[in-house]
């Protein structure tokens, strides 16, 4: 019984390995004819290194189907998702850069592992067990994706990972006790799978040696016809939500939950995104940025969302555990960061769908807990599910 345990291991670690080697080890290609000629598997790459010298790589994973997912170690980085349409046309559909360089500037966690805890917590502040917490301020009087550098900013470890489902990588983060202020030395990790049915399966986990709040997502800009082709508005959206958390001016929840009926934020229908966008409530840039209270069982993966786009066909659905989402409409970006191709990213060139527990939770005792405890380990699995139609 244990030798036919140890044998089936095997087979299950040594296609992972082998399609490594197969990959020679050093493409770095974005979707050229070499790279879509490649057998399914993981490639690995250097992509370059930070400003202090560490080593940073880039994992291409791809699929039977021929999608291709590019993860970089540097935050945990979701770079390129190349997907076909309905012709079987590939395009990247996230925005991102194929170089290292513009993720280590300014730049507005385009496909990025958030961490410690994804959000806002206000003016950086919250008591846990009587102790009150001061973390790093960076988004005017608040805490925003983790503090000044969040796990956005630094080198994951990456490990490929044996899978029936699709070629998959783990990436590993120990963050020190004090980091930005979070107490407990915190382990996380996020594996990234592309599944045979044309997904980007996010398996998240975490260990702590003292409580302390949790809450990873991934920060990936969709652009389902392709990134750098305009502005989302035409897409088609439905939450499976029928109440959000109402934000007061620095997008700190209230503390209310309100019904998403007879208002802008209604996406329990099919709508296009640009369709009320105008009518947004909310201080300037205007658009959505908003936490939605998803329907169904917590803790067993449900459908979040889903959208269309009509020139491409493609379909994107969002699956998850987690017991939020945020609807991000790209609202901050203004033409000043150019894609590989010189062209601007303007507002709402690439919308987000962040699942999460509620921004600022910490702060608020009817929201839906995160603190993890030494005793437990936390999880949390996203999908984003690709298809096309007519
Ligand atoms: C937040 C936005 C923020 C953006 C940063 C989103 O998750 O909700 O308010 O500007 O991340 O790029």
């Amino acid at each position: 019984m244990r030798q036919l345990f140890f044998i089936l291991a095997c087979m299950a670690v040594l296609p992972a390995l082998s399609m490594i080697a197969r990959g020679g080890g050093n493409s770095t290609g974005t979707g050229g004819p070499a790279e879509r000629g490649a057998e399914p598997g993981v490639q690995r790459a250097e992509f370059g290194k930070t400003k202090d010298g560490r080593l940073v790589e880039l994992y291409a994973l791809k699929n039977r189907h021929g999608m291709v997912a590019k993860v970089t170690t540097y935050g945990a980085t979701l770079i390129e998702l190349n997907v076909p349409d309905r012709n079987g046309q590939v395009a990247d559909v996230v925005l991102g850069w194929d170089k290292l360089a513009p993720y280590l500037g300014e730049e507005p966690y385009f496909g990025a592992t958030v961490g410690r805890v994804a959000n806002r917590i206000a003016k950086g502040t919250f008591t846990l067990n009587g102790k009150t917490c001061k973390l790093a301020t960076n988004n005017g009087p608040n805490h925003l994706h983790g503090g000044l550098k969040g796990f956005d900013k630094v080198v994951w470890q990456a490990e490929v990972q044996p899978s029936s489902a699709g070629p998959s990588v783990r990436f590993t983060y120990h963050s020190p006790n004090g980091e930005e202020g979070y107490p407990g030395n915190l382990t996380a990790s996020v594996t990234y799978t592309l599944t045979d049915q044309n997904e980007v399966k996010l398996d998240y986990a975490a260990t702590t040696d003292a409580p302390t709040p949790v809450n990873l997502t991934n920060h990936s800009y969709f652009n389902l016809a392709g990134e750098g082709s305009g502005t989302i508005l035409a897409h088609e959206l439905q939450i499976e939500a029928d109440s959000f958390t109402p934000v007061d001016d620095t997008l700190i929840p209230t503390g209310e939950i309100k019904p998403v009926k007879g208002t802008p934020m209604d996406f329990t229908t099919v709508t296009p995104i640009g369709a009320r966008i105008d009518q947004v409530p909310g201080a300037p840039p205007g658009g959505y940025d908003h936490n939605y209270v998803l329907r169904g069982s917590k803790l067993s993966l449900v459908l979040a969302a889903k959208v269309y786009e009509l020139k491409t066909g493609r379909v994107m659905e969002v699956l998850t555990t987690e017991p939020g989402l945020q609807f991000y409409s790209g609202n901050f970006l203004d033409g000043t960061l150019k894609n590989r191709n010189g062209v601007p990213y303007q507002k709402h060139d690439g919308f987000c769908l962040e699942t999460q527990h509620f921004p600022d939770s910490v702060n608020h005792p009817g929201f839906p807990s995160m603190i993890l405890t030494p005793d437990r380990t936390y999880r949390s699995e996203t999908i984003y599910r690709f298809s096309t139609r007519k």
